[in-house]
């Protein structure tokens, strides 16, 4: 995919008083970006457009360079101790992406420079666990891996991990621009994972992001550097002819995998789900979307802060379907991506990743001893 050139970008002046806010400065004086200033990245002003939409559209290319004020970090569970906050915003359009409600009216992209502030902090955090292992999730706000060749902060991460022995890194990315991050001193710390979906997924809910094949392509390079990979399947999303879509995606993706670099991928599985707030932002933004949002088709189940979230009824789908879609249960964690063939004896399996983990993430109850068992190997490195 092509790099992103935002139309314009806004630095907070004190961004300059940084090395990394200065070489950001120059990067996109050199591409010729339209460059101003704001007194805060909370609070920019000035993003062309007629009405929401377009505002909306021109806020996702506009590029905004701050301070990290907060260096307290958030919670992710379960995915990590600590989200890591190096971005906020994402330039891509995909329709169900809960960024749409939670940034509300500041969809701009921001990504902060001062980065050895944030690491200082986390290395507190790590100190404060050790020697329990403390994991960081750096694409809880973002998709980092998008705006990587303008900042170069995740290969700072990964490279700090690196050097931590109990601090661990992960991130998830819909994007393909990893060449820079292949010669990074990982050593072992930083999983990349990256999103995959059905064909009819990514063609009618991802746009301006990387194609499936270029998705692909980058794990196959992540995982040749050494890098611990994994697969996120989300959203699983129900439609006509879902099954055999996402079959031949499983297809795609082990085919994509060199057979020696497959021992140890995780694969995270979420359904589809929405509250009725997004609802509202998704058919405001995305007015011919093709989403279902329709409830009655929906199961629904009280979430945090109240609001209720509406559940596509995948998994019993998949739970009750015969043949190689099994190959994803039926136990909700413990199982593999092994043969398993329509009759239950032999046949060709989808997809052979010995030893990798699997975990349906809806399932995780925190009241279970199975929640457990999923987050002992979730946490592992
Ligand atoms: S790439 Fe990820 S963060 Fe960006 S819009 Fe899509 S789902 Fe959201």
């Amino acid at each position: 995919m092509q790099p992103f050139i935002p139309d314009r970008a806004f630095f907070e002046p004190r961004a300059l008083d940084y090395p990394i806010g200065r070489d950001i400065y120059r990067r996109l004086q050199d591409l010729g970006v339209e460059i101003r200033y704001t007194t805060s990245h909370n609070r920019v002003t000035g993003i062309p457009g007629d009405d929401d939409l377009q505002r909306y559209r021109n806020a996702k290319r506009t590029l905004v360079v701050g301070v990290r004020r907060s260096l307290e970090f958030d919670t992710s569970r379960p995915s990590a101790e600590y989200a890591i906050p190096i971005a906020t915003g994402c330039i891509g359009h995909c329709h169900y992406c809960y960024l749409q409600t939670t940034l509300g009216a500041r969809p701009y992209v921001r990504v902060y420079v001062n980065i050895p502030e944030i690491l200082e902090r986390a290395h507190g955090y790590i100190d404060e666990r050790r020697p329990r292992i403390t994991r960081f999730e750096a694409a809880c706000t973002s998709d980092p891996l998008s705006l990587e060749h303008l900042t170069g902060n995740l290969r700072r991460l990964i490279e700090f991990m690196g050097q931590e022995e109990y601090g661990r890194l992960r991130f998830v990315t819909k994007y393909d621009l990893v060449d820079s991050l292949l010669d990074a001193r990982h050593n072992g710390h930083t999983r990349i994972r990256f999103s995959v979906n059905s064909d009819y997924v990514v063609r009618n809910f991802e746009a301006n992001t990387a194609s499936l094949e270029e998705r692909l392509a980058a794990a196959r390079r992540v995982a040749e550097a050494g890098y611990p990979l994994g697969f996120i399947i989300a959203p699983i999303y129900l439609y006509e002819g879902w099954r055999e879509e996402y079959e031949e995606m499983v297809r795609r993706v082990s085919r994509a995998m060199p057979p020696d670099r497959r021992q140890g991928v995780t694969f995270e599985l979420i359904q589809h789900r929405f509250t009725r707030p997004a609802k509202r932002v998704i058919e405001k933004r995305y007015p011919k979307t093709k989403l279902d949002l329709d409830e009655s088709r929906r199961k629904y189940k009280w979430g945090r802060y109240g609001i209720g979230k509406l559940f596509a009824r995948t998994w019993r789908a998949i739970g009750s379907c015969p043949g190689p879609w099994r190959i994803f249960g039926p136990s909700p964690f413990g199982a593999s991506l092994s043969p398993r063939s329509k009759s239950g004896s032999g046949g060709k399996p989808l997809a052979k990743f010995r030893g990798c983990r699997l975990v349906f993430l809806d399932q995780i109850d925190p009241k279970t001893a199975e929640t457990r068992a999923v987050k002992k190997w979730y946490h592992e490195p």
